[in-house]
């Protein structure tokens, strides 16, 4: 990490140890940081085995988008909340493809949304090239 980089308060993680800590003081002349580590400790290091820290929360949507997004249903086993393109709950292993009779209404409503989907699409595109 660069001296300009670096701020007070600021997270950061220990390249050689792992450790994430939070930059408490800065030795400009140095090129030395006091940080304060998650785990109780303060160690004064070189900036250069320091790294900006990424917290999980900015990385969190990154991970899996295509779980994430679009249409979800709900597991009628379980309650859990499983994308509409999953076939098998990720929860407790739920299938929708051999679920009993009863869901066979569902898998209509599921199709007619899909129709109206691409009823829609078309209209909108149709509307662009007026
Ligand atoms: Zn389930």
């Amino acid at each position: 990490m660069q001296l300009q980089d670096c701020a007070k308060n600021q997270r950061v993680i220990n390249r050689e140890t792992g450790q994430v800590g939070t930059v408490r003081d800065l030795h400009r002349s140095e090129l030395e940081a006091t940080v304060v580590y998650d785990n109780g400790s303060t160690t004064r290091s070189a900036l250069r085995a320091l790294e900006p820290a990424v917290e999980t929360a900015e990385t969190i949507d990154t991970t899996d988008p295509i779980e994430t997004s679009g249409p979800q249903r709900s597991c009628p086993q379980c309650g859990a909340s499983v994308p509409v393109q999953v076939v098998t709950c990720p929860q407790c292993g739920f299938q929708y493809g051999v679920a009993k009779r009863k869901s066979g209404s569902s898998l209509k409503v599921i199709v007619l949304l899909l129709v109206a989907g691409v009823a829609a699409y078309l209209v909108w595109k149709l509307g662009l090239l007026d």
